[in-house]
């Protein structure tokens, strides 16, 4: 059986949503997984992804891997797959990865295809992805000759069960020599130590209907309560009220929660693109006419300064 390679990314010592989500779909497909982890903090990720279903655990472990580089990344994953047998490689659909495997699948004449929203390794290879803001959807046939590289975006797969028992073999590999034609010299982090967006469970975002940057204070406390991210519209990101990394939609992040709760955000076409994959909407709005509506599971016409402060104060009775 041709090994499925996973190329596995962690935060804080616990590998990322999506990747345990591939890593479940691979094994639930009964295929034999290779993960890959990269950079030091990988090592601490090994159990972990035993339990998730990977027989084979390749590290690379090299300080100069701290930071995403991407001749230094290329460089590994072309060292960690020069002598593996693979037909398949699921990455998670990350800044990163959407980065760093078109560069791989150059180097190998693999195809690759990111964004993916649907995977299914058990029936032949099947994968669909959105396209023109979510409009329609492609269905991506590949060459039965060539190596596959596959991104598939976070929350679109569940995470299954952890067997505490499982264990994989690990093997480190060294970083080869590179002439780097770039040094990063230093990652200035956001100040949100919050979930990333495009993986979150819930998230709360706010428009041009919060008035003022400073009303996000109003948002942030609701996504405390509810353990959420807060996201927002292309607009207030454009007026400087909150950095871009926080903007949803066509030019900003695609994200795919089980919960979305946009509050004064009017649902223009470019915002929809970015979250018309979560499963439940909840749209707060005080014009019963705006577009949001027609997209919302759920829908509270009403002022938000109104409506949020009574939700986090009921959310908070029901939760504490
Ligand atoms: C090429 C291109 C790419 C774009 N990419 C993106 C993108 O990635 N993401 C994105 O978001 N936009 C994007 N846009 C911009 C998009 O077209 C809209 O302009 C933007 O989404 C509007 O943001 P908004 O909903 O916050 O503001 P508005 O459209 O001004 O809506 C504000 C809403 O708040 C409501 N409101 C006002 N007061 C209250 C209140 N007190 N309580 C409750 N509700 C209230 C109003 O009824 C209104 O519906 C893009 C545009 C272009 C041309």
């Amino acid at each position: 059986m041709s090994n499925v390679v996973v190329f596995c990314e962690s935060q804080n010592g616990k590998v990322k949503k999506g990747s345990l989500e591939l890593l479940s779909a691979a094994r639930g497909a009964g295929k034999n997984i290779v993960a890959i982890g990269l950079g030091p903090a990988a090592k601490e990720t090994t159990d972990e992804l035993a339990h998730y279903g990977a027989k084979n655990v390749m590290l690379c472990s090299d300080e100069k891997l701290s930071n995403y580089n991407p001749q230094l990344y290329l460089a590994a994953m072309l060292e960690a797959l020069k002598d593996l047998d693979f037909e398949v490689l699921l990455a998670s659909s990350s800044v990163l990865a959407r980065d760093l495997f078109p560069r791989l699948a150059a180097k190998l004449e693999a195809a690759v295809t990111s964004d993916c929203t649907e995977l299914d390794l058990n029936s032949g290879l099947q994968v669909r992805r959105p396209m023109y803001a979510g409009k329609c959807t492609a269905q991506v046939d590949f060459k039965d000759s060539a190596k596959k590289i596959i991104l598939m975006r976070p929350n679109q797969l569940p995470v299954g069960s952890v067997d505490n028992s499982a264990t994989a073999e690990v093997s480190e590999f060294a970083l080869p020599a590179v002439d780097l034609k770039t040094i990063v010299k230093e990652v200035v982090k956001g100040a949100s130590e919050k979930i990333d967006l495009t993986e979150a469970n819930i998230i709360v975002s706010g428009g041009r209907g919060l008035k003022e940057a400073a009303n996000f204070k109003m948002l942030e406390d609701l996504a405390d309560t509810l353990g959420a991210t807060v996201g927002a519209s292309r607009a207030v990101c454009d007026a400087g009220w909150v950095p871009h990394s926080m903007q949803v939609g066509q030019t900003g992040k695609t994200v795919a929660p089980t919960l979305y709760i946009a509050v004064g955000i009017s649902g223009a076409i470019q915002h929809l693109a970015g979250m018309n994959g979560s499963k439940v909407i909840v749209a707060i709005n005080n014009d019963p006419e705006a577009p949001i509506f027609q997209k919302a599971t759920y829908g509270i016409v009403g002022d938000a300064f109104e409506v949020v402060p009574k939700l986090t104060e009921e959310f908070k009775k029901l939760l504490n």
